[in-house]
């Protein structure tokens, strides 16, 4: 990682070593991966590697209005049904927490989630919006201070 213009700019190795360095804290008994895209494909994918169960993806677009209101518009969602299965939800960055929330609780209203983790690649150090149930399983692999990320992906 190096830093820029206040910015914290990852490369593709890096976010790899931190995928393969952290995945063992993840719980044995994971069904199946979500993958809150577009972030979270390619840290899930990478995830695969070294637990090999199988990826769901969907996909929102998160932005903040002119109010300065967070918003989230579904550009893809899922039809499966995950009660009693043990999910593993991916994104690549806890920053807000709006996304991960609206995700958990829409994936419970609508395709019955009861039983699920999170896995981060990064989670920014500061307040959140949303508070996760203490019995959840939460992961990030790096606690950052709250800069902006580059990521490789996102790089032209
Ligand atoms: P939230 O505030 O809901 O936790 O984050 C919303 C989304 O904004 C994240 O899923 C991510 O796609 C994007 N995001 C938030 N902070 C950053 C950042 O520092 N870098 C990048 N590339 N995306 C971010």
């Amino acid at each position: 990682m190096k830093k820029e213009d206040n910015k914290l700019i990852y490369t593709y190795e890096d976010i790899h070593s931190l995928v393969r360095d952290n995945y063992k804290f993840i719980p044995n008994n994971i069904d199946l991966i979500i993958a809150i895209g577009t972030g979270g494909f390619i840290p899930a994918r990478i995830l695969k590697t070294y637990i090999n169960v199988p990826i769901y993806a969907i996909t929102v677009n998160s932005y903040i209005s002119d109010k300065q209101k967070n918003n989230i518009d579904i550009v893809q969602w899922l039809d499966i049904d995950l009660s009693n299965k043990n999910v593993l939800i991916v994104d690549e960055i806890d920053d807000t927490r709006t996304t991960l929330e609206f995700c958990v609780n829409k994936l419970t209203t609508d395709n019955g989630l009861n039983n699920y983790g999170v896995f981060v690649i990064h989670n920014k150090l500061k307040t959140k919006k949303y508070k996760f149930p203490d019995n959840i399983f939460y992961y990030s692999c790096s606690n950052i201070i709250d800069k902006w990320v580059v990521y490789p992906w996102d790089i032209n």
